[in-house]
């Protein structure tokens, strides 16, 4: 039987796209290591874990396990719109945040409508125009000697921007630079862009933000119509596993979407746990507290061996090895360390390194030694 060529069958846009990268096969590999022994440094996860609160909210759930969740994920959609300061109707939920950026691409970006993002921007944004269809624009990042190496430059986003721009992907801090700009950078940003082109601030890793100039985009909501702030449950709030995000904008972008999203995309301990998760302040203060101290210990650790790492405001880390890092990513696999390889992203010498635990990141630095040795 003759083969279908079901590249050829699919729409333009899928045809040249690659899927994304998830980096190693983490299921075949942690068969190869004892029980917890494989230090997981790979996908910026939250080694300290989520709430209890979010735990226990769970297991609530877990009675209710044959109804539907509720399709408009009301309570958790009320408590988010609450926590930054806006209406339930500026609040869509998305199954991860990943979710809500395909489906802004989906809506908005097509063929003759654009995309433009970052250089070395998180490669969803990429992903998502290509899927649309619509052309990606890529704009020159900040040079490598930059106080933000390799940081997003707002000027060259600014100028990459032409009349059949849809949407500007932003990410603040960036995925996988750990650099970030100003509160008042984006403002004024925002404040040159054409009013039609939508920009997308993707805040993932806010909650671990301590820098006191750079705080959310939300409040600048109310000024900018065409502002959509995406957050997620992945990272601070250590739920990944779960696929909880949520996109905050204006009630008129938010129903278009509503449009379109799948009615039950959030699942039932999904939206009990997050719900939790929001109220718990104590422990999101805690896991920003952690991670920031480990976040400069590891960075001087790193730094005193020689190694270039970019200034975060993450719980990752970007490091430059100045040579090709993949002999060093497969001595450190080969030790139990996962890191993340950074060639996709067209920086071949570099590895990205979630902080984690004290004793995790002391592993890491026991492993890199050993390889560098
Ligand atoms: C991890 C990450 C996300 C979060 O994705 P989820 O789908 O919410 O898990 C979004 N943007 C960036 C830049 C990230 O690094």
């Amino acid at each position: 039987m003759a083969a279908l060529d079901y590249v050829a069958l699919a729409q333009p846009g899928i045809r040249a796209l690659r899927a994304y990268d998830p980096g190693l096969d983490l299921v075949a590999l942690r068969r190869g290591f004892a029980e917890g022994a494989l230090v997981e440094l790979g996908s910026n996860e939250n080694s300290h874990g989520p709430s209890p609160a979010a735990r226990a909210a769970i297991l609530d759930s877990l009675h209710s396990l044959h109804r539907y969740p509720d399709p408009l994920g009301g309570d958790l959609r009320r408590a988010l719109a609450a926590c930054h300061g806006l209406e339930p109707a500026q609040v869509i939920l998305g199954n991860g945040s990943h979710e809500l950026l395909m489906l802004m691409g989906q809506v908005f970006a097509g063929t003759g409508r654009g995309v433009v993002s970052s250089q070395y921007g998180f490669a969803v944004y990429a992903l998502a125009a290509q899927a649309a269809g619509a052309p990606w624009t890529p704009a020159p990042a900040r040079p490598v000697d930059d106080a933000m190496p390799r940081g997003h430059d707002l000027e060259a986003l600014l100028a990459a921007v032409g009349a059949d721009t849809a949407i500007v992907y932003l990410a603040n801090p960036n995925n996988p630079t750990g650099t970030w700009f100003d509160t008042a950078a984006l403002a004024d940003f925002l404040s040159r862009v054409p009013a039609n082109v939508l920009v997308v601030v993707d805040e993932a890793y806010l909650e671990y933000v301590t820098d006191p100039a750079l705080t959310s985009a939300v409040p600048l909501l109310a000024r900018f119509p065409n502002l959509a702030v995406t957050r997620t449950f992945s990272k601070g709030y250590g739920l990944a596993g779960l696929r909880v995000g949520c996109l905050l904008a204006d009630p008129g972008l938010v129903a278009v979407l509503e449009r379109v999203r799948e009615s039950f995309n959030v699942n039932l301990p999904g939206l009990a746990a997050c719900e939790a998760a929001l109220a718990d302040h104590e422990h999101l203060a805690w896991v920003r507290r952690q991670n920031a101290i480990e976040r400069e210990a590891l960075a001087d650790a790193l730094s005193a061996r020689g190694l270039a790492v970019s200034p975060s405001q993450t719980n990752f880390l970007l490091v430059d090895f100045g040579r090709d890092a993949a002999p060093v990513e497969a001595g450190l696999v080969a030790r139990g360390v996962v890191p993340r390889p950074m060639a996709g992203y067209g920086l071949p010498t570099c590895l990205r390194l979630t902080v984690g635990v004290r004793d995790e990141n002391r592993r890491l630095l026991q492993a890199l030694d050993e390889v560098l040795a």
